[in-house]
C-alpha cells in the first residue's frame, strides 16, 4: 500500500509507538493494581479511590418510585423513575437547558432553577405525593465532589464551564435540599451520586453479578464493588460487607512510570486545559483520540509522506479532528475508502486524496482507537483480578458514545482479556452497553441509600 519506502518506515515506527503489547499491557495492569492498593490506604493518591458510601447489591427485584437529577452538561435532566420490579423500568424524563448566565451567576440562583424544573416536572407529569410524604430523589452531580455520606459531599472544583460563584467547598445536596424546602417542594434529596456509580447500579438491576461500572465516553473512569475490609482508609460504619468505590482512574500514571506516551499525546497535553493532569484518561476517552490522530497526521504532512503535504486550513485548527469521523473511518470497509475520503474531502476540505492517502489515514486511526481499548482492558483486568472477580460470572456495564459507537471497541477489550486471563473469561465475563446511569442508576442508588440508612 506504501508508495515509498519512506512513508513505509514512518508508519511501521507509529506501528510501534502505539502498539500495547501483551507483555505492557500486563504491566500496565500491575502497576494500576498497585495504584489501587495504594488509593484504598489513604486519601490524595493518584487513584483516588473515593468512597461512595453506597452500600448492598440490588437483584431486581426493587420496587418504587424515584426521582433522578442529572446536572453537568448542557442540558439539566429530571427523570422520574419506576422500578416494577423483575428489572422492570418506566422512565419519564424532560430536559431543560441550563442559561450560561445560570451557571456562572450565583450559586444560589443555579439550585432555585434546579428546584424550578423539578417542581415543573411534577407538575407536568401530575405527580403528587400524600399528606406530608417525600419524593425521593437521586442527584447525579458530575463535578468532581468529595463524599461524606451518601447524601453529602463537597464541592472541589467546577468544570465544564460552571463557574457559579462561593460554591466550592460547600454542600450541592445542601443547596438543592435548601431550595426545595424554600419552595414547599415535597422532594428529599436521598442520595449525591457519581455517573460510574450509576452506571454499576443500572447495569445490576438487569444484571445482578455486575461487580463494575466504566464510562468511555468525553472522559473515562470506572466504580467497582470492594469489600470494606480491603479499604484501610475507611473509618466509617464497618457493618455492611461491600462498598462501591469511584475510582478516578483517568489520573492513573500521574507520575508518567509506565504509559508510553508519544510526542503526539504530549503536544495535546499542553494545549489542554488541564496540563500533566488526566494523562492516563487523555490516551483513552473521546475528548482527546481525534487530536491526538489529527497531531499525527499533521506530522505525516510536515514530513510530505501524506496528501503530498497539502493542508486544510480546517485541520490545522485544534480539537477539528472529531473522534466520531474516527468510527466512520474504522468502519469503512468500501473498496475506495469511500466514507474516509468524504471526511477528508468534503468535511475537513482536503483536496483530492489518493487511496494511499486514505489507507494511511485508516491505520493512523487504528493505531490510536486500539491503543485506547487495549489501555481500556489494561484497567478493567487490573480490577478483575484485584477483586478476584475474573474466575466467576460477573458482568461489567460500560456507558458512552466512545464505546457505543466506536466499532472494535468491546472486541479490543475483551481480547486485552482474554490475553491477560485466558479463553475462558469469554464465558466468565459480559462487557455490556449500561444506558442511563444518572437516570435509572441515580435511582437505584436512592433506592438503596434509603435501605441501608444508618439511624
Ligand atoms: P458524556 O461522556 O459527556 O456523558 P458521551 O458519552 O456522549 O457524553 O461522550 C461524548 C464523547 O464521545 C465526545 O468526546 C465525542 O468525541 C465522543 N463521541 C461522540 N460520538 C462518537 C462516535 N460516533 N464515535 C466515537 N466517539 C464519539
Amino acid at each position: 500500500a506504501f508508495t515509498s519506502d519512506k512513508q513505509k518506515h514512518a508508519v511501521d515506527a507509529l506501528v510501534r509507538e502505539f502498539d500495547i503489547s501483551p507483555q505492557l499491557l500486563q504491566d500496565i495492569k500491575k502497576n494500576f493494581m498497585a495504584g489501587m492498593q495504594k488509593g484504598l490506604k489513604k486519601d490524595g493518591e493518584t487513584l483516588a479511590m473515593i468512597t461512595s458510601y453506597v452500600v448492598g447489591r440490588l437483584d431486581g427485584s426493587e420496587t418504587g418510585s424515584y426521582l433522578a437529577l442529572d446536572v453537568g452538561g448542557t442540558n439539566l435532566r429530571v427523570v422520574s423513575v419506576h422500578l416494577a420490579g423483575g428489572g422492570e423500568i418506566i422512565t419519564r424524563q424532560t430536559k431543560y437547558r441550563i442559561d450560561e448566565k445560570l451557571k456562572i451567576g450565583e450559586a444560589k440562583a443555579l439550585f432555585d432553577f434546579m428546584a424550578v424544573c423539578v417542581d415543573s416536572f411534577l407538575d407536568e407529569h401530575q405527580i403528587a405525593v400524600r399528606g406530608d410524604t417525600q419524593i425521593e430523589l437521586g442527584f447525579t452531580f458530575s463535578f468532581p465532589v468529595l463524599q461524606t455520606s451518601i447524601n453529602r459531599g463537597t464541592l472541589i472544583s467546577w468544570t465544564k464551564g460552571f463557574n457559579a460563584a462561593g460554591m466550592v467547598g460547600k454542600d450541592p445536596v445542601a443547596y438543592l435540599q435548601d431550595a426545595f424546602n424554600r419552595r414547599h417542594i415535597p422532594v428529599r434529596v436521598a442520595a449525591l451520586v457519581n455517573d460510574t456509580v450509576g452506571t454499576l447500579l443500572a447495569h445490576a438491576y438487569h444484571n445482578p453479578e455486575t461487580v463494575m461500572g466504566v464510562i468511555l465516553g468525553t472522559g473515562c473512569n470506572g466504580a467497582y464493588i470492594e469489600r470494606i475490609d480491603n479499604i484501610k482508609k475507611w473509618k466509617g460504619d464497618a457493618s455492611a460487607k461491600e462498598m462501591i468505590i469511584n475510582m478516578e482512574f483517568g489520573a492513573f500514571d500521574k507520575e508518567r512510570e509506565i504509559l508510553p506516551l508519544t510526542m503526539f499525546d504530549n503536544k495535546m497535553d499542553r494545549k489542554s486545559v488541564n496540563p500533566n493532569k488526566q494523562i492516563f484518561e487523555k490516551m483513552i476517552a473521546g475528548m482527546y483520540l481525534g487530536e491526538i490522530t489529527r497531531n499525527v497526521l499533521l506530522n505525516l504532512i510536515d514530513r510530505r509522506l501524506l496528501f503530498e503535504g497539502g493542508i486544510s486550513p480546517d485541520i490545522n485548527q485544534m480539537w477539528t479532528f472529531e473522534t466520531a469521523y474516527m468510527s466512520t473511518i474504522e468502519a469503512d470497509a468500501s473498496p475506495h475508502l469511500h466514507a474516509t475520503r468524504k471526511i477528508l474531502e468534503s468535511t475537513l476540505s482536503f483536496p483530492a486524496t489518493t487511496m494511499n492517502d486514505r489507507q494511511i489515514v485508516k491505520l493512523v486511526v487504528e493505531l490510536v482507537g486500539k491503543r485506547a481499548a487495549r489501555l481500556s482492558a489494561a484497567a478493567v483486568a487490573g480490577i478483575l483480578e484485584h477483586t478476584g472477580a475474573w474466575h466467576q460470572k460477573a458482568a461489567i456495564g460500560i456507558d458512552g458514545s466512545l464505546f457505543e459507537y466506536y466499532p472494535s471497541f468491546d472486541t479490543d477489550i475483551m481480547d486485552g482479556l482474554v490475553e491477560v486471563f485466558g479463553q475462558d473469561i469469554r464465558n466468565n465475563i459480559s462487557i455490556g452497553l449500561a444506558q442511563d446511569g444518572s437516570g435509572v442508576g441515580a435511582a437505584l442508588c436512592a433506592l438503596l441509600a434509603a435501605k441501608h440508612a444508618t439511624p
